[in-house]
């Protein structure tokens, strides 16, 4: 893309700024406090406006769109450095339930503390999403596949554990079913062929029973780290 001239950077006077301002105002996000309209304020309205962009309303968590990105982003690396890395689905069990008998705020009260205990569940490093209405998704960069079912399981039970005031007096309790998949290593692929397993999994857990996670069962390669490593450069060999 072509550099903007330096005058039409700083021509503000053509800015339009006025519903972007009003987005942020109403989302309660801090406006930058620098010189409004000066260079540095206009990156700050914009670095507000992307994070605005990329999060989820209701629960802070991110959205569909840049769990997506963080999902490609993750593909690359683990094809590339063979590191392992799980994909888990959530949904959570019977919420239309939940709505129907305590009314639709209660149910987005239940959508926000399922929200506030996975991202306490899990390490900084890995990246929570809500995905759709009462469904959410978790990338572990860097998790053992010896470790994948332990953490499913972990995740599934914090969530069973809670206790939801959704008004006083009246405690709500959920259940989540969890699938889960590791990324593929050492060879390219997309991100929503991740998402495609992991649900495959999450389907699985649902007509098990619900309330369960469930894994794709590993299947052990015979090609040694080297062979790995070799195939890896003669792919990018092709490539370049
Ligand atoms: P299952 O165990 O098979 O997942 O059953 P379920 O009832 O959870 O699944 P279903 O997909 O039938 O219902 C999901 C419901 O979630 C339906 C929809 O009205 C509700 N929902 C979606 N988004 C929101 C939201 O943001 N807030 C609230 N309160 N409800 C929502
Ligand atoms: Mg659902
Ligand atoms: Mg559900």
């Amino acid at each position: 893309m072509e550099p903007l001239p330096q005058s039409a950077l700083f021509d503000t006077r053509r800015l339009q700024l006025d519903v972007a301002l009003q987005l942020l105002q109403q989302a309660g996000a801090l406006l930058p406090d620098s010189e409004p309209y000066s260079a540095e304020w206009l990156q700050g309205v914009i670095d507000a406006l992307c994070d605005l962009s990329s999060r989820d309303g209701l629960t802070g968590l991110a959205n569909r769109r840049s769990f997506e990105m963080a999902m490609s982003r993750e593909v690359d690396r683990v094809a590339r450095s063979g590191e392992p890395a799980l994909l888990l689905t959530l949904d959570i069990d019977h919420f239309k339930n939940i709505n129907d008998t305590y009314g639709h705020m209660a149910g987005d009260q239940v959508i926000q503390a399922v929200a506030d205990a996975l991202k306490q569940v899990v390490r900084p490093m890995d990246s929570v999403a809500r995905v759709g209405g009462e469904e959410f998704a978790i990338i572990l960069p860097n998790c053992a596949t010896a470790f994948g079912a332990t953490v499913a399981e972990r995740v599934r039970e914090r969530v069973s554990e809670l206790r939801i005031e959704v008004s006083p007096g009246q405690v709500v309790v959920v259940t989540i079913s969890v699938g889960g998949a590791f990324a593929p290593q050492w060879v390219r692929s997309s991100s929503l062929l991740w998402m495609e397993r992991a649900d495959r999994q999450l389907y699985r857990a649902k007509a098990e029973g619900r309330n369960r996670a469930c894994l794709e069962p590993q299947i052990d390669s015979l090609v040694s780290a080297e062979e790995k490593g070799m195939l890896f450069a003669v792919t990018q060999q092709e490539v370049e």
